[in-house]
Parts: structure tokens; C-alpha cells; sequence
């Protein structure tokens, strides 16, 4: 039920470009590019993200993204 409550809030931050742990910027965290084009972010808080440049989002990365 705690959940329910916290995924919209995560999907908004991270809709922000804001990282879902501590709120911070993602274009702050620091960024390795991929393979595929995208990039790899990795926020202060420890939090990892997958960057698309060409469509402006950030999504969480996968457990084998990392
Ligand atoms: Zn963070």
C-alpha cells in the first residue's frame, strides 16, 4: 500500500529529470556514455539511471544495465 503512494511521486520526479532517492538534478550525477547512445547516470545518492539524449528522458536502469 506504501508503495502506491510512493510510485507516482518517483514517476513525477523522474519525469523532472530528478533523481527518485534524493531530488537532485540527474544532469548532475555523473555521466558515462553507452554503447547504444544512451548514458549511464549515476546519481551522488548511489542511484543508477539510463539517459536518452534524443528523447530528453530518464528511466531507472536495470539490474543488468549495471
Ligand atoms: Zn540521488
Amino acid at each position: 500500500m506504501f508503495k502506491n503512494i510512493i510510485a507516482p511521486i518517483q514517476a513525477w520526479l523522474i519525469s523532472q529529470g530528478r533523481c527518485v532517492g534524493c531530488g537532485m538534478p540527474l544532469s548532475k550525477g555523473k555521466v558515462e556514455p553507452r554503447k547504444d547512445g544512451t548514458q549511464k547516470v549515476t546519481c551522488r545518492c548511489g542511484r543508477i539511471y539510463i539517459h536518452t539524449p534524443k528523447l530528453k528522458k530518464y528511466r531507472r536502469a536495470l539490474f543488468e544495465e549495471i
